[in-house]
C-alpha cells in the first residue's frame, strides 16, 4: 500500500481483463493484486458473506453455488413461491451464481475479479452486472487506506453510495464486498429474489441491453391478497452512468396489496426511474424490457399458473447428417477428413503472420481518413514520427516514378490506393506508419494529425436514399446489364392480377466478413528489383498485379504465395490486394521487409462487407396467390468506389428468379456514397436476392391471409418457366430440376404438417413465447470459371498438385487430391492404385500458377478438381504403355504405383499442365430449409428450436467437406438475419468496430438441432464428377430462420390485438397489421414489432377484467 499512491500511472491488477474493453488505458506501472491475502478472502459469517476484492468471479460462483446451508426449500405454498428463494426454489446465493454464470465466459471469469468488476463499474460507468446483482442484495464495500501513522484506515460503505465516483482517492483500494443474508425465515413473509439480463447473446460475451435484480419480503393473507414489504429494485446497463435503485417504484410497491393496477402503476413509474442517457441506443427498447422486467417478477404472484418465459435451456445441441456415398468416382465422394485439419487444431498450421519475420522486419499500421468527406488541408506527422520505434510515413508521394498510386489493378478497373487531397470514407487509406513493431506504428499512426476542411465539399452521402436523390451513381457493369432484362409484358402481367401490392419497401444491411484471420501481408523486397509477398488473399494474381502496377515493374517481378487463408468470405478477393501492396511499397521504399496484420478494429473499418440494399417493388397475383408480374427497383449501396458492387444486379436477379413471377421488370441502381468500398460476401447478391423474393411472398401470403409456403409452392418454376427465366443450358431437365423433389421430401422428413399443428397449440396456450414454423426454397446460381493445374509426379511415386485455388477452409485441398488420387487410379483395373496419402497440394504461388485468377463462387473447387483430373488423365495416357508392357511381363499380378513410376521415370515426361473451361458459365444449385424458433415477446430474444435442411450437392465430391460448407454457410446466414447489423450514424460511422459492438453467431444463439441431407440427385453428365458446389448457396436458407421469426411475431401480434381492446387504453393499436422486419432480425426489432408497449397492455387488460370480474361478482350477489 505504500507503493501504491493511487495515481493514473499506476494499476493495480488481478485478472486486467479490463484491458479488454478499456484498450487505450495503458499506465506505466502494474501492482498485481491478485495473490493479497487480505484480497482473495472469501467467508462465509452469520448475517452474510464477505468477499474479497480480488476473488474471480469463477471462484465467487463456486463459493456462492457450495453454501448449502443456506439452500432453503422452496415453496409453492399457496401457490406463491416465496421461499429464500426464486420462484423456482434456488436461494439467493444460487440466483447469484447463475446470473454471474451468464458473464462473459469461463476464461474471462476465470481470470477476472468481483472487485475489479465494480471499479469498472466506478470509475468508467462500464456496463457492469456484478453491481446490479449485488446493489439488488443490499451488498456494501469495504474500502482501506493508510492512515497517517502507517495504520491501516478501514471505511465501510452502502455500494449504492460507491459507484460512478470515479477513481478511489490516493491510496485507497477496494478490500472486499459484504453481502448480507438473512438465513432466519420469518413465518410470515418469505424472500423473493430474482435477477434478470437481456444481451444479444444469452450466454456470455454480451453485454447486457439492460439487466436487474429485485428482490422483496412477500406475505399472503388468508384470503389470497399478497403484500409486499423491503422491495429493493436494482437496474442497470440501459444506458445510465452506473446502476441504480429504482426508489420510486420501490415507495409505490412498499407495504401495499398486490393488485394488477398497483402493477400497472409500478411499470409506469418505472419509466421515471429508468431514464437512458441522451444518445443511449435503443434507448426506449431498453426501458421497455426493464418493465417487461417488473412485470416478469411481479406477475407470478397474481397469476399462479400462468406460462411465462422459458429460460435460455443450456449449451447442448443435436445435429443429424444424411449422405448418400457411391463409389463411382473412388476416392471422390467419400467423406475425408480434410487436409491439415489435424495442424490447425494443433496451431503448426503457418498462415502468414506465423511465418516468423526476417531480419530487419518492420511493421506498418494504416492511417486513414475519420471523415466520411473533406477535403485535405494538411498530414502533420511529425510527432508521429516521434515515436519510439517509428521509421516512417509512407503515402501517395512515395509511389516510385513508373509506378502508379493504385491499391487494386484488375483486367478492366483499377482502384486507388491512398487518398491525396480528398477522402471520401471513414476508413479511406491516406498512408501506412512504419515503425519496430506493430503497437508503435499503431501508436505513431494514431498521432497523425490530418487537418480536414469540411466546408467546402459539402455534406456527405450516407445512404442510398440520399444517393438517390443527388444522382450520385456507378453505371450497372456491361458484364451482368444482359441478365437483369425483363421477362415477358409487364403490362400484361398487372391486368392478369387480381389483386396488387404497390411500392412495398425492404431493405437489408451490410454484413462483415468476420473472417478468423484479419487481412495479413508479409513483403520482402528480393534481388533485382523483385519483391517476394506472402498474402492472405483469394487472389494473388490481382494481388501481383496490383503490386507490379504500383511499384512500376513487371509483373514477373512480383512472387505472391498463398499456403492458406484463414476464412476470406469474398473478403480477401479484391480487399487484401491494397493491405499488400502498401506493406510492398513501404517494403521497396525502405529496402526492409515490411509486415502488417490487421487489428479487428482497423479490419472491420477499412474493408468494407456485404454491399446493403433497398428494394421498392409491386406485384400483381391472382386471389389464389398465383403472381402475374413483379416490377422492382433495387438500390445498391456501393460505397466511395464500385468494387463488387456493380456486378450485384446479375448475382441479384439469379437467387430472385427462384420463383415464377410471371413477367418481371427490374431496375438496378448503384449508389456511390460516402461510405467504405463495399465488397464480395459469401452469396453476393444472391442473399439479397433471395431475401427480396421470400419478403414478396411473405406479403402476398399476409395480403391473402394465406400460410407463406402455399403461396410458395403456387410460384415454384416448371421447367418451362425455368428454362425462359435461366435459360435452356442452365435450367436441363426435369431430372435435374430437383427443387420440386426436394420441397416434399423436407416437407415428409420434417413432418411439416404434424409439427405446424404443434406450434399452432403451443401458440395458443402461451402468452409470452410464441413459435413460428418456416421452410423456404432457393435456387443459387454457380458462376464456373477456367481453372488450370499442374501435376508433377516424383522418382519416388510422390505426387505434387499446384492449382490456382487458394484453399480458404473450404476443403479445395482435400477434393483436388481425391479428384487426382481417382484421375491417376484409371490405370489399375480395381481404380484404386493410387494412395491418396502420396499426393501433396502445394501453396498457391503467382508465378508457377501464372494469371490464376480468383477463388471464390463456390465453384473453384470443382473446377480445380476437373483441371487436376484432365492433367492426370494426359499422365495416365503417357503412363500407359509403360504400365501395359509391366503388365505383360507380369501377367498374374497387377503392376505397382511405385515400379511403374520408376520404370517410366526416364521415358516420359512427369509433370502436366492443364488449363481446364467449363462448358457452361454458370449452372443451378437447389435446396430447402425449414426452421423453428421461439420468441419472447417480454425481450424479443429468439432461439432457434431446430432448422431442418436438404441440399443438392449432385454427387458430392466430399460429404464431409460439403456438410461442413452447408452448416458453416448457413451459421454465418444465421448471423445475417438476425444479428449481425451494421448502422451508420449521421457522422458516416459504422456501429459495427469490433467484438464488442458486432454479434457473430455462437453456440448459444445457433439452432438446437440441426437436420442436414445431401439430397443425391441423379448423376450429372456436364457436372464435375458429377457434383454442385456447397460454399454459399446454404447460407440463403437461413432466411427460413428470418420467416420463421416473422410468423412468431405475427401470432404476438393477435394476442396483442386482443389486450388493446381489453386494455380500453385505446381505441386502436398503434402497431399497424402490416409491418417490416428487416434483416437482421435482432431482439430489439422484434421486441418493437411485438409492441414495447405489450407489458402495459396485458397489464391494463388484466386490471380491466378484474374489474368487470369484480362488477360481475356484485351484480350477481345483487
Ligand atoms: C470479453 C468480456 C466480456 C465481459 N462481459 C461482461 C458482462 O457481460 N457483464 C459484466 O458485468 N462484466 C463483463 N465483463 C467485465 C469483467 O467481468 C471484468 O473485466 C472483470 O471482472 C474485471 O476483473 P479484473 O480482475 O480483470 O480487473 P482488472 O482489469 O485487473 O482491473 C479493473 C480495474 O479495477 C481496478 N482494481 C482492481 N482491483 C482493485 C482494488 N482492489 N482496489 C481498487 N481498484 C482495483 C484496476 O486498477 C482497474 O482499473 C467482461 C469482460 C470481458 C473481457
Amino acid at each position: 500500500m505504500k507503493t501504491y499512491q493511487g495515481t493514473a500511472e499506476v494499476k493495480l491488477v488481478v485478472g486486467n481483463t479490463a484491458a479488454g474493453y478499456y484498450k487505450d488505458i495503458r499506465p506505466n506501472v502494474y501492482i498485481d493484486v491478485s495473490k493479497v491475502d487480505e484480497l482473495v478472502k472469501l467467508c462465509e459469517k452469520a448475517d452474510g458473506i464477505e468477499v474479497g476484492a480480488s476473488v474471480t468471479i469463477s471462484n465467487f460462483i463456486g463459493f456462492l453455488e457450495n453454501l448449502e446451508n443456506l439452500k432453503l426449500e422452496g415453496s409453492t405454498n399457496g401457490g406463491i413461491d416465496v421461499a429464500n428463494s426464486s420462484t423456482d426454489g434456488t436461494s439467493v446465493p444460487h440466483v447469484l451464481a447463475a446470473h454471474l454464470k451468464k458473464i462473459a465466459s469461463n476464461h474471462v471469469r476465470n481470470w477476472g475479479s468481483v472487485g475489479g468488476n465494480l471499479m469498472m463499474a466506478r470509475l468508467y460507468n462500464f456496463e457492469s452486472d456484478v453491481a446490479t446483482i449485488l446493489l439488488g442484495v443490499d451488498a456494501h464495500v469495504k474500502i482501506v487506506s493508510l492512515g497517517s501513522e502507517g495504520n491501516i484506515v478501514t471505511e465501510t460503505v452502502r455500494l449504492e453510495d460507491f459507484l460512478g465516483k470515479g477513481a478511489l482517492e490516493n491510496g485507497k483500494l477496494l478490500q472486499s464486498i459484504w453481502i448480507p443474508i438473512d438465513k432466519q425465515p420469518s413465518k410470515d413473509s418469505q424472500v423473493l429474489f430474482k435477477t434478470f439480463r437481456a444481451a444479444p447473446r444469452p450466454l456470455g460475451f454480451a453485454l447486457a441491453f439492460v439487466n436487474a435484480a429485485f428482490f422483496a419480503r412477500v406475505s399472503e393473507n388468508k384470503s389470497g391478497v399478497v403484500t409486499l414489504e423491503e422491495v429493493r429494485l436494482a437496474l442497470g446497463a440501459f444506458g445510465t452512468e452506473h446502476a441504480i435503485r429504482a426508489r420510486r417504484v420501490e415507495k409505490h410497491l412498499n407495504g401495499k396489496p398486490l393488485t394488477w393496477d398497483v402493477i400497472f402503476e409500478a411499470i409506469r413509474l418505472l419509466k421515471t426511474d429508468v431514464v437512458p442517457k441522451s444518445g443511449t441506443s435503443k434507448a426506449e427498447y431498453r426501458v421497455s424490457v426493464a418493465g417487461s422486467f417488473l412485470f416478469q417478477f411481479l406477475s407470478p404472484l397474481l397469476e399462479k399458473d400462468s406460462d411465462h418465459v422459458s429460460e435460455f435451456n443450456g449449451l447442448l445441441s443435436s445435429g443429424k447428417q444424411r449422405i448418400t456415398m457411391t463409389d463411382e468416382y473412388y476416392p471422390v465422394g467419400q467423406p475425408t477428413v480434410k487436409i491439415a485439419s489435424d495442424l490447425q487444431a494443433s496451431g503448426e498450421a503457418v498462415y502468414v503472420d506465423d511465418i516468423p519475420s526476417p531480419e530487419n522486419c518492420l511493421h506498418a499500421a494504416f492511417v486513414y481518413s475519420e471523415k466520411a468527406l473533406a477535403k485535405v488541408k494538411n498530414v502533420d506527422v511529425q510527432e508521429a514520427l516521434e515515436t519510439p520505434g517509428t521509421v516512417a510515413y509512407i503515402s501517395a508521394a512515395d509511389i516510385p516514378p513508373k509506378g502508379k498510386n493504385i491499391g487494386l489493378k484488375m483486367a478492366i478497373s483499377e482502384a486507388r490506393l491512398f487518398a491525396t487531397d480528398l477522402v471520401e470514407c471513414i476508413g479511406h487509406f491516406m498512408g501506412v506508419m512504419v515503425a519496430d513493431s506493430y503497437d508503435h506504428a499503431k501508436e505513431a499512426a494514431g498521432k497523425v494529425k490530418v487537418e480536414y476542411d469540411l466546408k467546402s465539399v459539402g455534406p456527405p452521402i450516407l445512404s442510398a436514399k440520399d444517393a438517390m436523390e443527388q444522382n450520385s451513381m456507378f453505371p450497372v457493369h456491361f458484364a451482368v446489364a444482359g441478365e437483369t432484362k425483363p421477362i415477358g409484358d409487364i403490362a400484361e402481367g398487372f391486368a392478369e392480377g387480381e389483386l396488387k401490392l404497390e411500392d412495398v419497401q425492404v431493405s437489408t444491411e451490410s454484413q462483415k466478413h468476420f473472417y478468423m484471420e484479419t487481412q495479413t501481408t508479409l513483403a520482402i523486397p528480393d534481388e533485382d528489383n523483385c519483391m517476394v509477398v506472402y498474402s492472405s488473399t483469394q487472389t494473388p494474381d490481382n494481388v501481383q498485379r496490383s503490386i507490379a502496377v504500383a511499384l512500376g515493374i513487371p509483373y514477373h517481378n512480383v512472387r505472391v504465395i498463398t499456403r492458406r487463408v484463414g476464412g476470406g468470405f469474398g473478403g480477401k478477393v479484391f480487399r487484401s490486394s491494397a493491405i499488400a501492396v502498401a506493406c510492398a511499397l513501404a517494403a521497396y521504399k525502405l529496402r526492409r521487409p515490411v509486415r502488417t496484420s490487421l487489428d479487428r478494429n482497423t479490419d472491420m473499418c477499412v474493408i468494407g462487407g456485404r454491399s446493403p440494399s433497398t428494394s421498392t417493388f409491386s406485384v400483381a397475383f391472382t386471389k389464389e396467390g398465383r403472381i402475374t408480374a413483379l416490377k422492382a427497383q433495387v438500390l445498391i449501396e456501393a460505397g466511395y468506389e464500385p468494387d463488387f458492387s456493380v456486378f450485384l444486379p446479375g448475382d441479384f436477379t439469379h437467387a430472385l428468379k427462384k420463383y415464377n413471377y410471371g413477367a418481371l421488370e427490374l431496375d438496378f441502381r448503384i449508389c456511390k456514397t460516402n461510405t467504405v468500398p463495399k465488397t464480395a460476401m459469401r452469396g453476393p447478391g444472391q442473399v439479397q436476392g433471395s431475401f427480396l423474393a421470400e419478403s414478396i411472398i411473405e406479403h402476398v401470403a399476409a395480403r391473402l391471409k394465406l400460410d407463406p409456403e402455399i403461396i410458395r409452392e403456387r410460384n415454384f418454376h416448371d421447367i418451362s418457366s425455368l428454362s425462359k427465366y435461366y435459360g435452356a443450358g442452365a435450367a436441363g431437365s426435369s431430372e435435374s430440376y430437383t427443387l420440386p423433389s426436394i420441397w416434399a421430401r423436407l416437407k415428409a422428413s420434417m413432418n411439416w404438417v404434424d409439427r405446424e399443428r404443434e406450434v399452432q397449440q403451443f401458440n395458443e396456450k402461451s402468452t409470452w413465447m410464441k413459435r413460428g414454423l418456416a421452410m423456404i426454397p432457393i435456387i443459387y446460381c454457380n458462376m464456373a470459371g477456367s481453372k488450370s493445374a499442374m501435376v508433377s509426379i516424383f522418382a519416388d511415386g510422390s505426387i505434387v498438385l499446384e492449382t490456382p485455388g487458394v484453399e480458404i477452409g473450404q476443403g479445395l485441398h482435400t477434393k483436388v487430391r481425391q479428384a487426382a488420387a481417382f484421375a491417376l487410379s484409371k490405370l489399375f483395373s480395381k481404380g484404386r492404385g493410387v494412395d491418396i496419402s502420396r499426393i501433396r497440394i502445394v501453396q498457391m504461388d503467382s508465378i508457377s500458377m501464372a494469371n490464376s485468377g480468383i477463388t471464390s463462387n463456390s465453384t473453384t473447387s470443382e473446377g480445380c478438381c476437373a483441371a487436376v483430373q484432365a492433367a492426370c488423365e494426359i499422365l495416365v495416357e503417357r503412363l500407359t504403355p509403360t504400365f501395359q508392357m509391366l503388365q505383360a511381363g507380369a501377367p498374374d499380378s497387377e503392376v505397382k504405383w511405385d515400379t511403374l513410376i520408376s520404370k517410366a521415370m526416364f521415358m516420359t515426361d512427369m509433370k502436366v499442365h492443364h488449363k481446364y473451361t467449363p462448358k457452361q458459365s454458370f449452372y443451378l444449385n437447389y435446396g430447402a430449409a425449414a426452421s423453428e424458433v421461439e420468441i419472447n415477446l417480454l425481450t424479443g430474444e429468439t432461439q432457434i428450436l431446430a432448422t431442418d435442411l436438404v441440399f443438392d450437392c449432385g454427387k458430392s465430391l466430399n460429404p464431409a467437406v460439403d456438410i461442413g460448407q452447408i452448416e458453416g454457410a448457413f451459421v454465418q446466414g444465421i448471423g445475417f438475419f438476425m444479428t449481425e447489423g451494421v448502422e451508420i450514424d449521421k457522422d458516416g460511422r459504422e456501429s459495427a468496430d469490433g467484438t464488442w459492438t458486432y454479434k457473430i453467431p455462437t453456440v448459444d444463439t445457433i439452432n438446437k438441432r440441426f437436420h442436414v441431407e445431401l439430397f443425391n440427385s441423379p448423376a450429372l453428365q456436364e457436372r464435375v464428377l458429377s457434383s454442385k458446389a456447397s460454399g454459399e448457396a446454404p447460407f440463403l436458407l437461413a432466411g427460413s430462420v428470418y420467416c420463421a421469426i416473422r410468423k412468431a411475431v405475427i401470432s404476438a401480434r393477435k394476442d396483442r390485438k386482443n389486450w388493446v381492446a381489453d386494455s380500453k387504453l385505446a381505441d386502436q393499436d398503434s402497431v399497424p397489421d402490416d409491418f417490416r422486419l428487416n434483416p437482421p432480425a435482432s431482439m430489439t426489432r422484434i421486441k418493437e414489432l411485438c409492441g414495447l408497449d405489450n407489458v402495459e397492455l396485458y397489464v391494463a387488460s388484466m386490471a380491466a377484467s378484474n374489474q368487470n370480474i369484480k362488477l360481475d361478482a356484485q351484480s350477481n350477489s345483487v
